[in-house]
Formats: C-alpha cells, structure tokens, sequence
C-alpha cells in the first residue's frame, strides 16, 4: 500500500474516532439538540417564500435563540437556496448549517460547493430517501434491496466529503419496522452520525410514536454510533405531542420550526416544545440550550418576514396569549399574574399582560386603565362607564380614546347635563 493511502487510512479513522467521541458525548449528556427546519421545510409551505438575505437575519435570530443546527436549504432544488447558504457562511457561525439531499452524488456535491468554507464540524448534509412501500411503488419504483444499495451508496459518498451526515428515510411512519431498521442499521456502517425519523405525513399520535422509537433502539444495534432524530407534522394537530413523546423516549435531536409552519399543517413548532420541556423539566429531566426569552420575538420576526400571520390563540406568539377581556380573569391578574397565566409574558420575551375593555370586562380592570391614564373617576362613574362599554356596538374596540370619551360622558352623565342618549356613542 502506498504511503498516502496509508496516511488517507489513518486520518479517516482519526476522524471516524474524533466522530464518535462526539455522538458518546452528546448521547452520554442527554441533551436535547433542537434544529430548526423553518428556512427549508418552513419556506416550503405555499406562500412563504423567504428572500436569501431575509433568511439569514431568521439563521441570526434562531442562532441568537440557541439551536444546534439549522436546515439551511436545498441546495440542489433551487439557486435561491445556494444564494442563502452562502451568505450565512462565515455570519450565522453558532448552529452547524446543514443542507438537505436526495440520495444522489450530484446533490451532495451542490450541498459541498454551497457549504464551502464553513468549517468542518459546522458543515453537513441531511440525505432522505422513500421508503415506505408507497414511495417503493408509486415514486421510485424500486426493490427494497435497490434502494438499500442507494442508500448506502449515496451516505458514504456523503462521508467522504462531510463529518456530519443525517439520514432519513422518508415515510418512515408508513415503512415497515424491520426493513426500517435495516436502513438505519446500513446508513450508520455507510457513515450516518444521524438517524431521522420522519413523519413526513403527520398521522402518528404520541403512543405510536414512542412504538417507533423503542422498536428503532431495539432493532439498530449500532445505533451507538448515531444520533436518533425525529421530524413531525402536524396533520392531525399531534406534532408537538409526538415530539415531546419522542424526547420522553430518548431521541436526541428534534426537528421543528418556528410558528409551525411547513408543508400541509405544518411541522412541530419550535416555542411550543421548548416551553413544554421549560416548564416541566421535573417530568423529561433533560437540559437543553434555546434562551426562551427569544421566543416571541422569533416569531413575529418569522411572521413578519414570511408574510404568515399567526393565530391570535396561537402559543406564546399569538396577540392573545397576555391579553383578557374577562373580569373575573382581569381581577385575578391585577392581584397576581399568576392566578391566569402557565408563565409570565418576560419568560418568552412577551410584550405586558393587556387588560383589554369590552362587554367582558368588570369595574376592576377599568378602574386600573383609568388610573394610568391619570383619569380619576368615582364608584358611581366608573359603573356607569362599565354599562357604556357593555352597550357597544360588537366590533368595537374600547382603546385609550374611546375610554377617554366614555369618561368624560359620564362625568357628564352624573352631573345631569347629558341625556340618556347622549351616552350612547
Ligand atoms: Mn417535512
């Protein structure tokens, strides 16, 4: 043997040490790593296109946020997505950018040349390919051996050129246990660092989910030498549930994106798992590194730039989530937040709680505006101004200036100078 391919030999298995150290390590700390799929899978969904220099300020926001990686783009699928990832290298440096692919050499190489220049242990690529039997038949049209030997193909050409290397088999909730594993257990001898699970059309719940995942760490003995990550959508408005119940079982990396978007219902929604696991650390006891206090703002910053409004109910970053019309909810939140809040608005980095006045709201929550507007009111005007705001016309909206006139009339009201009709307005 030559003396270069004897050196080529020794580095690739100083690699594949230094490789798995790492996967040792990560698996051995029980950290969940959370990366972000709403500039590939999210941009995908009709309607949000993201222009490359709005996708990187969203890669700065979600590097700002804490997320291990990024599923930067698809570089082969379009130009755009190349322009993207090469304007994040070098200034979204915290996640490792990865790129997705299909299982061919041609694919891998566009991924090699868009990730240029971006160090080694932040550069990958994440190759799928079908397997259910549906995508066996109906897509490629290929034997299951067929597809084993492009599968493991494609991943050690991946491994020659990139460290880190995810494969998922597409459908996977759809493809039959044991031929699963036999992909996972090949991809991992070809050089995948990680293992995907996709739900790629979102109809698993929770219980079956978690079948999954013990049946992949029973039947991929090597499964070791990889991460096991997971993907969800949200058909069947399950994808947070099934991730967290994933998380519970030992997966180490979820996919998600921020305010759900993605194909059809969309993905697991990054905020809504991270707060989940926040807020019970007793129940998964498993640390993690997002900063929730970026929430909020990560979301309207996607809203905004996607053109995807949110829900006024959607959680953490809907208009509705510190805001209550309801009296009794209104009394409640001016003596403690607490009483009608999971958590306060500056733990996601929320705006302040709103007392919003409507047919709703009781004398408490108007007697607190009016105080901060520095309008001092009596009992009787302040009973009289809650009868005002009840007798509005539906749709309208008590700010600070209808406020403002609803007191002056019943200032007036009370010293008799208006007539009943007067109030209405
Ligand atoms: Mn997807």
């Amino acid at each position: 043997m030559p003396a270069s391919s004897i050196i080529q030999k020794l580095s690739r298995q100083v690699i594949d040490k230094v490789r798995h150290a790492i996967i040792s390590h990560h698996k051995r700390s029980g950290r969940i790593l959370f990366s972000d799929t709403t500039l590939r899978d999210g941009e995908q969904m009709p309607g949000a296109t993201l222009e490359p220099h709005e996708k990187v300020r969203i890669a700065l926001a979600l590097q700002d946020a804490g997320v291990h990686s990024l599923d930067a783009g698809f570089p082969a699928s379009s130009e755009a997505d190349v322009e993207a990832i090469r304007m994040m290298i070098g200034v979204v440096t915290g996640p490792v950018l990865t790129a997705l692919c299909r299982t061919l050499p041609a694919d891998v190489d566009v991924a090699d040349r868009a990730l240029e220049g971006n160090p080694q242990h932040k550069r990958g690529v994440s190759l799928f390919c079908g397997t259910s039997p549906l995508h066996r038949v109906h897509k490629l049209n290929r034997s299951r051996t067929e597809i084993l030997k492009i599968i493991t193909d494609s991943v050690s050409y991946a491994a020659q050129r990139f460290r880190i290397v995810a494969f998922s088999p597409e459908d996977a909730s759809r493809t039959e246990v044991d031929y699963l594993c036999q992909c996972y257990r090949e991809a991992i001898d070809a050089g995948a660092t990680t293992i995907g699970f996709p739900d790629t059309v979102g109809l698993l719940t929770p219980e079956k989910a978690r079948d999954y995942i013990k049946a992949i760490q029973d039947g991929v003995p090597n499964l070791d030498r990889a991460l096991l990550a997971v993907h969800f959508h949200n058909d069947l408005g399950l994808a947070v549930a099934n991730t967290l119940a994933c998380i519970q079982e030992g997966v180490n990396v979820v996919q998600c994106t921020v305010n759900g978007i993605g194909e059809r219902a969309g993905n697991a929604t990054l905020e809504e798992v991270v707060m989940a696991l926040a807020l019970h650390a007793d129940q998964y006891q498993r640390r993690f590194s997002i900063d929730t206090t970026k929430l909020a703002p990560l979301c309207h910053l996607v809203a905004e730039l996607t053109g995807v409004a949110v829900s006024r109910m959607k959680p953490i970053g809907g208009a509705n989530i510190f805001a209550t019309e309801a009296g009794i909810h209104q009394d409640g939140l001016l003596k403690n937040p607490d009483t009608y809040l999971p958590y306060r608005p500056e733990m996601v980095g929320g705006g302040d709680i709103q007392l919003v006045l409507g047919r709703h709201s009781g004398r408490r929550a108007v007697a607190h505006r009016l105080t901060e507007l520095n309008l001092s009111a009596t009992e009787a005007e302040i009973s009289v101004i809650v009868e005002l705001i009840k007798k509005q016309p539906k749709g309208t909206v008590v700010d600070d200036a209808v406020l403002r006139l609803l007191w002056s009339q019943a200032e007036l009201s009370r010293s008799g100078r208006a007539t009943h009709a007067a109030l209405k307005i």
